[in-house]
Order: C-alpha cells, then structure tokens, then sequence
C-alpha cells in the first residue's frame, strides 16, 4: 500500500520568498539607516527589493554563478540588506565577513571561502586595499557607496561603485526557484581556538529559522514593530532579525557603524524603535548613557540579549529603571544562531517577581525545532534537575551538520556539541554554568565563573567583570575576579568579596579581586577569557 501524499502545493523555502512577501505586504514600510557616510537614508521594503533585484542582476553582468561565494566587509544599513537577498535570492552565497578580526583572520577566512568578489563599505576601504594581494580568488571589489563618495585614489585596480552597477540595471529579473537546500550565506565562527570555521546556511534553514525566531515565545516580532538590530550583520547573520523582519514587515531601523550610548539612544527616540537586539557589553555603554545623563526611552519596550551571559543586573535595570523587557538568549555561529529563549510559561505567571526574574535570567527554553541534551562525561544522559551540569547537544533544523571545507563531522552520533556546560530544569529552562574551556575546576569540584560574574555585576560600582582560573597549588586553579569600576565609584577588594557572603557557598568565592580599566573583548563582544587567563597566569593568590 502506498501512502496517500499530501495535496498542497510544493514550493521550496526561498530566501527571496520573505523580501517579495514585505515588498507585496508591507510595501510601504520602511528601513531607516544610519549610513557610514554620516546621514541618514530612509526608503521602503519594496525599494529594498526592487534593488535586490537589481544587485542580483549586477552579480550576473560580473561573471558571478550559482554557488559563488561573496563577501560582505559592511555594518547594518540598507545595501547590506539589498546583498543579503540579491546574493541568496540569486543562487549566490552571501559570505559576511567580520571587519573587527584580525587582518590575517580576515584575509585567511576569505580564502577559505573563495570569495569571488568583496563588497565594502566605505570606512572599510584601506582594511580591503592592505588585504587585497593576499586575497587569492576575489576578481571584484565593490564600494558600497555612490560616486560622488568614490575616493580619488586607491591601489585597488577597477575599484568598482555599487550605486553605479545597480542604478544601471533595470530590475527585470524574476527570483529562481531551486533546492531550498542550496547554500544562502556562510558565517565563520570567532577561532578563539585554531582557524574560525565556516558555517553554510541553507534557505530551508534561514526561512525556517526566520519564522521561529519571530514567534511569540522567541523575539516576538510583528508588524506593529520598530526593531533596531544592534547586533551586527556579519555576526551570525545578525541573529535572523534581517529574514524576520521581512517575514512580518516590521519597520527596520540600521544604526551603521557608531554603536556608542549615545548614538543609540539618539536613533531610538528618533525612529520609534520598540524592539532590539545585542550583547551584553552594547547596552552597558546605552545604560551608562542614559543613567548618567537622566535619560529616558518613549517608545523602546523590549530588547533581545545573548551572545554571552546577561546578567541579572542588567535585567533588573531595563525592566525596573526603564520598562523595558529583557528577552534572554541564547545560541551560537553553528546554531544559525537561535537555540533557547527564556520565556516563562502560563504555569509561572502567580510566582512572585523575584522567582520569575529567577527564571528569565536562565537562558531559555529550546524554541520548536531545537532539541537539547545534557551529558556527562561519559555521554550519559544527565536528568533535568536543574542542578546537575553536563556538556550541552542539540539538534535540530538549523543546526550545524558540516563545516566548509573540514572533513571530520563535528557531530556526536547526530547531535552538536556545544562546548557549553549546562543545566536544564524539569520545565526545560536551561542555564549555561560555562563555556567548557571557561570552567574553574577547584579541588575536583566546578565553579561556575557566570555566577560569580553576574554577582559580581549585582555590585553598584562594578560596571563589567570577568571570573577566570588561576593555578593554585592545592587546589588545582581557584577563581580570580577581574573587574572594572563604573566611572566615579569606588569599591575594594574586600568590599566585594564581602559581597558573595549568603550568595555562593563560601568556597566558590574568589580568592582575589583585581580591578582594570578595561578587559578585554573578542569581535563579537565577548570577554576574551584565554587572553585573561595568559595576563594572570603568575598572580599571587593571597590564599597561596
Ligand atoms: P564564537 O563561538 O565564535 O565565540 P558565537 O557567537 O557562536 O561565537 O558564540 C557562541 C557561544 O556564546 C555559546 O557557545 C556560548 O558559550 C556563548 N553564549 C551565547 N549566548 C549566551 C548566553 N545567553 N549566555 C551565556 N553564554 C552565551
């Protein structure tokens, strides 16, 4: 007997399907950026996808075919956008490049990917002029900007003008149809440890993901939105937020490169933004900013946080000082990103304020099409106790199956490996304790140095710190805490170990306090504990 198949039609995920459902929908609305050349550029999802079209149409006049992999060296603004569909949407693959690496990282990541061609904005030029000779397959490179911006000299051969090529197309092109399975855009991970990886998204799985993320339990995107991703669109496809946005036609708002307290706010209040979305480290400058100088939001009611651990802290002060929701995040470059999102469930709603708090600062339950599993060493599943930690697995529609151009399966029997060390609670809300390589084994035992961190952030003078490992004889390491003081505060060592007193059992405290002007942070914002690690490495512990 043959299975009866179903009757609807079969049309395969396209990424180009989200831009021409905006452009068809929600044709009116706009995208507002922030250019690199200083003003602001405002136009709508129909122009954006009339210009898709059109740099679609560029890309085949160039020699550029299915498959091709190009660069983009650009910030969060519009022609950004117009590169995101018109490659994806023309069976190209739109490879973001991350200008804040190093440029050897740069130039060894665009190798790897045999870009064919580079589009970069305009601030980013010198950076692509150096790399340029090292840079063995890239036939075209193309400014981001209009000819009048067009610089007077460069050691680029036929530096190309993106407004030029796509003001001389006519945007007759009609969006192809094929395997929704083909490549859309390859993101490569940071490479705090060896070269970075590259991970190929499909349309099935960006389209897939687009409509997730927008759900109500995970961004919680509409129409009656005005969302601003902060976080950058060569970092993990800027979490999905282009594809979603489209997907539901929200106003988009690009803030380009200035990502400081101050121009963020200002962008906020100008454009109406409601929603956002960025790391930790981006809105302790917005927070500072609008404490310090009695600032308020009119319209900002929620905003997205992951890419490292949120602290509490700095949720208690969007909601408490400002009305605005903390969504807590998590995910990474081979989870395309969005894994888990901390969103109470109906069960929660009667739990006093501080329980529920409790809870959002987890980092979330697994949204639909992501499975989790904790294991031990042994790869034995662990229980959802929230208590036990183990390595953390997923699974699911847009996770990671291969790297480009690396033979050896990253998987576990069919599950991804995270290099997380979690826990996961019997309503499935899992809390990331560590990065496996962050972990502070003391005398067998594991200290968690995101609780030390985030209490540490609780402290009214500390503005960021950082919990890592120092060697100690006895016990193997013990934790240091590396700190930096909010501007016009003061606060001593034994003032804030004082401050872990009835938070932690007594031996996790840290056995010293530093304070630093500044740490560290890799390009996608997070602490670069290795770097740390390597500083404090000989640091008398008082406890030795
Ligand atoms: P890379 O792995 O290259 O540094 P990713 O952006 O892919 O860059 O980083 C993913 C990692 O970031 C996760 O494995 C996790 O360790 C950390 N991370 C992401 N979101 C959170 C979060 N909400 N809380 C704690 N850690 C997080």
């Amino acid at each position: 007997m043959s299975a009866l198949m179903g009757q609807m039609m079969r049309m395969p995920l396209m990424i180009s399907s989200l831009i021409t459902h905006a452009a068809r929908h929600h044709g009116d609305t706009e995208i507002v950026s922030k250019r690199v050349e200083g003003d602001i550029h405002r136009y709508t999802w129909a122009d954006c996808e009339l210009r898709s079209r059109k740099v679609a149409q560029v890309m085949a006049r160039l020699g550029l075919q299915a498959g091709d992999r190009v660069g983009t060296l650009a910030w969060n603004g519009y022609r950004h956008m117009e590169l995101y569909y018109g490659l994806s949407g023309s069976q190209l693959v739109c490879h973001t490049v991350n200008p804040r690496l190093f440029p050897e990282q740069i130039a060894w990541i665009i190798n790897d990917a045999e870009d064919k061609a580079l589009c970069v904005d305009l601030n980013l030029l010198p950076l692509v002029e150096k790399l340029l000779p090292a840079l063995k397959a890239v036939k075209h490179v193309i400014l981001m900007t209009d000819r009048a911006h067009m610089p007077a000299q460069t050691s680029i051969e036929n530096l190309l003008c993106y407004e030029d090529l796509v003001e001389a197309e006519d945007g007759k092109y009609t969006w192809p149809e094929f395997d929704e399975n083909t490549a859309s855009s390859i993101c490569y991970t940071s490479g705090t440890t060896g070269n970075p990886k590259g991970a190929v998204y499909s349309h099935r799985s960006t389209v897939l993901h687009a409509i997730v993320g927008a759900m109500p339990d995970a961004m919680g995107l509409s129409a009656e939105d005005v969302m601003l991703p902060v976080v950058p669109m060569f970092h993990v496809n800027a979490w999905g937020i282009p594809y979603g946005a489209a997907a539901v036609g929200c106003k988009l708002v690009m803030p380009g490169p200035h990502l400081d307290g101050k121009s963020l706010h200002d962008i906020f209040e100008a454009e109406g933004v409601t929603i956002s979305a960025g790391v930790p480290t981006i809105w302790l400058g917005l927070l500072n900013h609008v404490s310090s100088n009695n600032l308020k939001f009119s319209t900002f009611k929620r905003t997205i946080i992951g890419g490292s651990a949120c602290p509490p802290a700095m949720i208690d002060a969007f909601q408490d000082k400002f009305g605005v929701q903390v969504i807590h995040a998590w995910g990474m470059t081979e989870t395309s990103p969005l894994g888990c999102v901390s969103r109470l469930k109906s069960k929660h709603r009667e739990l006093p304020e501080a329980a529920k708090r409790k809870l959002l600062a987890k980092q979330g339950r697994a949204v639909y099409g992501v499975d989790l599993r904790i294991v031990n060493d042994h790869g034995e599943d662990l229980p959802w106790d929230g208590k036990q930690s183990g390595d953390l697995l997923v699974r699911g529609h847009w996770i990671i199956d291969s790297y480009l151009n690396v033979a050896k399966s990253p998987l576990d029997y069919g599950w991804f490996p995270t290099g997380d060390v979690s826990t996961i609670d019997a309503d499935g809300f899992m809390q990331i304790t560590d990065r496996s390589k962050d972990v502070i084994k003391s005398g067998g035992e594991w200290i968690s140095s995101i609780d030390l961190e985030n209490i540490a952030m609780g402290h009214p003078a500390v503005n960021e710190a950082a919990a890592i490992a120092v060697p100690h004889p006895k016990w193997d390491e013990r934790p240091l805490l590396v700190v930096v003081l909010k501007p016009g505060t003061q606060a001593t060592r034994e003032e804030l170990i004082g401050f872990y007193e009835g938070k932690i059992p007594k031996w996790q405290t840290p056995d010293d306090v530093v304070f630093v002007p500044e740490l560290p942070h890799t390009a996608t914002g997070k602490i670069q504990k290795l770097k740390l690690r390597d500083q404090f490495r000989d640091h008398k512990l008082p406890t030795v």
